[in-house]
């Protein structure tokens, strides 16, 4: 494996056929199995690991966000990644952060997260397309976990006529139901115990939705519930344009979960 820290030392693979995997590092099983598909499906796989400063906002985890590049480097190396990918952030912003060109998602994608973090996909957006450009994927691998970075980075790509094919990946969990989630380690044990209600909430929700049940304002009903005492940031159905739907539409629908535990906003969400 390689671990290339320069911008310029991508192009030697451009040209190939590539699987991009865009990370913050502090890796799971939820980044391996991104890792894996992209493995299973490319002659090269790229891994990258930045911790983009313009998603976070002044009073985020920027600094904090955890950092674990050895044990990363050695879980890229057992998963066959081809080149790793960890650039300072002057690799990435050659002209500043204050000097960089800006994209933002349309407002119909905005809500839900960006309410609480109003220039997070601008940031995402900025970073993942320079990451594009400076990889030059033929697929590119998202969580379904972040359920609307993943419908605004599709958008991207197909608004702005990118040739890369984005491949959703479903949501990793672990033994108790909780999604993975690097800022996970930021929960202590009581905190813990509390974020399991989040894909109880969620499974409660299927359950019923197996069971025949089709209205949206009942089911979040029911996920509150489940959910009752916590900081329930949103718990909403909507399809995949982020629209409200008052119907489960089958394959046509997201719901969508922030609740905050502790300092952390924990995310989840279910694809019908
Ligand atoms: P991050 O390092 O948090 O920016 O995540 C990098 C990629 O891994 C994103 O596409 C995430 O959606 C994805 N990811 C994070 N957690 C999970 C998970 N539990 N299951 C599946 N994908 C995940």
């Amino acid at each position: 494996m390689q671990v290339y820290t320069k911008a310029s030392q991508l192009a030697s693979f451009w040209g190939q056929e590539i699987g991009f995997v865009p990370t913050m590092g502090a890796l799971h099983p939820g980044h391996a199995s991104l890792i894996a598909q992209a493995r299973a499906q490319n002659q090269i796989v790229v891994v990258s690991i930045f911790v983009n400063p313009t998603q976070f906002a002044p009073n985020e985890d920027y600094q904090a966000y955890p950092r674990t590049l050895q044990a990363d480097i050695a879980l890229c190396e057992s998963l066959g990644v081809d080149v790793l990918f960890t650039p300072e952030p002057a690799q990435i912003y050659p002209f500043g952060v204050l000097e960089r060109i800006t994209l933002q998602p349309p407002a119909s994608l905005l809500g839900f997260e960006a309410d609480m973090r109003p220039k997070h996909f601008d940031g995402v957006l900025q970073v993942v397309l320079k990451l594009f450009n400076l990889v030059r994927p033929k697929r590119a691998y998202f969580g379904q976990k972040d359920a609307q970075q993943l419908l605004i980075i599709q958008r991207m790509v197909a608004d702005l006529f990118l040739d890369i094919e984005i491949m959703p990946c479903p949501i990793v969990r672990d033994d108790d139901g909780l999604a993975l989630s690097s800022r996970n380690v930021y929960l202590n044990s009581e905190e813990r115990a509390t974020a399991r209600k989040i894909p109880q909430a969620l499974m409660y929700i299927q359950k019923a939705i197996q069971e025949g049940e089709r209205d949206s304002a009942q089911l979040i009903a029911l996920g509150l519930e489940v959910l009752q005492g916590l900081k329930v940031h949103y718990l909403s159905v909507c399809d995949r344009q982020l629209a409200p739907l008052a119907q489960i539409q089958p394959n046509q629908t997201l719901i969508l979960c922030a609740v905050q535990v502790g300092a952390v906003r924990l995310l989840d969400n279910l694809w019908v």
